[in-house]
């Protein structure tokens, strides 16, 4: 056999590292039903509680009626349609953009971008904590990476060389929810004549006036990051993504970008949802207000329990615990106090920095926090 997959399997096992799937028998929300029992669920990245909003589910199910149920072709032959150009000229509006391009993954938008921009005479230099999807395509890109250490801007400054390529980094890091220095990163940007590339999967919707993330919530103004990056499917609680930029940009990528051109184009019915989200998401002030009182509910909790949690302002809060099979093993006990909380492990985190990534949503109520710290207050002890 020339792929000896039991014992690669075996060793990860071994390593606390094997990753098995959970199969829900429920939708996403506040709760969800695993093997016939239900759990509060702080695992998700439905930040605002808009997977089960009606407008948005029916918006889908009008796009269907309306559209049929796929797109039909990749996106330059007939795939493109007038619910996808829509969606577009509604993401322009929402964020002062000049242009915007849709994908079917953020993991294929990223790819995208880096793997279609960057050559081999170029360079680009990426934060260490970047999302899986930003380091792989930088691994398979031809230009040569240098990675910074987590928003260490000194060290992005000693590393940078002018107009070679594109820094690379986040608004809101996804395994701990803490936010880049945007003013810092787009100050050495433009000192050093090249680009700035932003994946702001996590801050959209959530972050900023209106949900326009973490560029609004830090007050840089769009034409400052020559590529902003969001997906679809965290706060607004659909799937899909998209890349924005100025028009020569998303005209280029349509072009060259692998991963537009030859792959089928997200349902127009899908675009349609995204756009009634978007909608929604625009009008969410209450859900965000009620998502800042959870997110200071468990952190004052926690201070006062005198557990760690990551320096995070986000629905995001990591807890660190640092072995893998510590933080299995506290995820169990708090799934046996019907809490859903997921172990961050290696490789997705550094090793030793196993954590729970707990995620706060606007559709929890104050007691659902106060669950969560007992159960805290009771295992973690
Ligand atoms: C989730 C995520 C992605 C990938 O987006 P998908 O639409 O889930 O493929 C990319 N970047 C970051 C930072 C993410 O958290």
């Amino acid at each position: 056999m020339p792929f000896d997959l039991p014992a690669v399997l075996a060793e990860r096992a071994f390593a606390g590292l094997r990753r098995q799937r959970v199969c829900l028998a429920s939708g996403q929300g506040r709760q969800i039903q695993v093997d016939g029992q239900w759990y509060l669920n702080f695992s998700g990245n439905d930040y605002l509680g808009a997977a089960s909003q009606p407008e948005i589910v029916q918006a889908w199910q009008a796009g269907l009626a309306r559209w049929g149920a796929g797109s039909g072709a990749s996106p330059l032959v007939t795939g493109y349609s007038q619910p996808h150009a829509q969606l577009e000229a509604q993401l322009c509006h929402w964020l002062g953009v000049e242009a915007a391009l849709l994908f079917s993954t953020g993991f294929a938008a990223n790819q995208a971008v880096i793997k279609a921009l960057l050559g081999k005479a170029h360079l680009q230099w990426q934060d260490r904590l970047n999302h899986a999807s930003l380091q792989e395509a930088g691994a398979a890109s031809p230009a040569p990476m240098r990675r910074f250490a987590h928003n260490d801007m000194a060290q992005l400054a000693r590393l940078l060389e002018p107009k070679r390529g594109l820094i690379i980094s986040e608004g809101v890091f996804s395994m701990d929810g803490d936010q880049a220095p945007l003013s810092e990163l787009v100050a050495l940007s433009e000192a050093s004549g090249n680009w700035l590339m932003i994946d702001d999967a996590h801050g959209l919707g959530v972050l900023g006036a209106a949900g326009r993330g973490t560029l609004a919530a830090q007050g840089i103004e769009p034409e400052r990051v020559q590529i902003l990056m969001g997906t679809f499917g965290k706060a607004l609680g659909c799937a899909g993504a998209f890349v924005a930029g100025s028009r020569q940009l998303v005209d280029y990528l349509a072009n060259f970008a692998r991963e537009y051109v030859y792959s089928t184009h997200l349902p127009p019915a899908q675009a349609e949802a995204v756009s009634a989200a978007i909608h929604w998401v625009q009008g969410a002030d209450a859900q965000r207000a009620r998502l800042q009182e959870h997110i200071h509910l468990l952190r004052d909790g926690a201070a006062r329990l005198g557990l760690t949690l990551g320096d995070s302002q986000t629905a995001i809060q990591p807890l660190l615990v640092g072995q893998s099979e510590a933080a299995l093993a506290l995820a169990e006990r708090l799934r046996a106090r019907g809490l859903w909380v997921t172990a961050i492990r290696p490789p997705t985190v550094p090793a030793g920095q196993a954590r729970l990534r707990l995620t706060l949503t606007a559709a929890h109520s104050p007691d659902d926090i106060q669950r969560l710290l007992s159960a805290l207050a009771e295992t973690s002890a």
